[in-house]
């Protein structure tokens, strides 16, 4: 076979078995197009080492190094569903670029993502996928989360995807009025979903569930 059959064969094998985590996502509730497309149009088997990207398209968690996890798909498609649901967003601050999975999502939803991370290896692998997905809306910052990216704020959305016991200040400082953010709130035993919206004065709160995540951490690592 040549190279290029090779490829394309591979290609199609997972074009299929994505198109078959995309019906899942369906089955369990997901419903915006633009989120599902998304999430059939990206490789995650490339966001995961070689020995576990036979894996990539369970609907499961599986772990990047560092101690970290790439998120679950259907936690990733509810996210980026509660940030999109009241329309297209400009700019939206992810907490946590991790495998750069959720990013890739987003960059295809949104015209402007802005991705921290506070592990620079991580974040390292995480731009070179997406450069290679020619995924080009996107800016990096090597830094911890907890302050946010200040300089670039006001933010129509802001994803957090590591769990704390509390929203960090600087992040409801810079979301933008009418903006939306997501978030893990708990301890390493209970979490909760939080949609955070920014009112003309104050926030509102819903919670939506249990979910689990690695911690939001303080601090980087080189
Ligand atoms: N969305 C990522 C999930 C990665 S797990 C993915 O699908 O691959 C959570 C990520 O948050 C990890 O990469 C972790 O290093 C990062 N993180 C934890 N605390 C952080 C902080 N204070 N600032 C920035 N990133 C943080």
């Amino acid at each position: 076979m040549t190279d290029s059959l090779m490829r394309s064969g591979i290609g199609m094998t997972s074009q299929r078995t994505r198109q078959r985590l995309v019906q899942r996502l369906q089955e369990e509730g997901v419903m915006n197009e633009r989120v599902l497309a998304a999430i059939g149009n990206t490789p995650r088997h490339l966001f995961i080492d070689e020995a576990l990207s036979h894996r990539a398209y369970e609907d499961t968690a599986l772990p990047i190094g560092h101690n970290q996890t790439i998120s679950q798909p259907l936690i990733v498609a509810h996210m980026s569903e509660l940030l999109l649901a009241t329309g297209p967003l400009d700019k939206v601050l992810e907490i946590g670029t991790g495998s750069g999975y959720q990013t890739a999502i987003l960059a295809q939803l949104v015209n402007r993502v802005f991705s921290v991370e506070r592990i620079q290896p991580l974040q390292d692998k995480a731009k070179e996928r997406l450069q290679s997905l020619k995924l080009r809306n996107i800016v990096f910052r090597w830094g911890d989360g907890w302050e946010g990216w200040n300089a670039l704020a006001p933010y129509n959305g802001i994803i957090v995807t590591a769990a704390a016991l509390e929203v960090p200040k600087a992040l409801l400082d810079q979301l933008a009025v009418g903006g939306r953010l997501v978030m893990p709130v708990g301890d390493s035993h209970s979490q909760q979903l939080y949609l955070i919206t920014r009112q003309e004065q104050g926030f509102k709160q819903q919670i939506l569930g249990n979910v689990r995540f690695v911690p939001l951490l303080n601090g980087t690592i080189r």
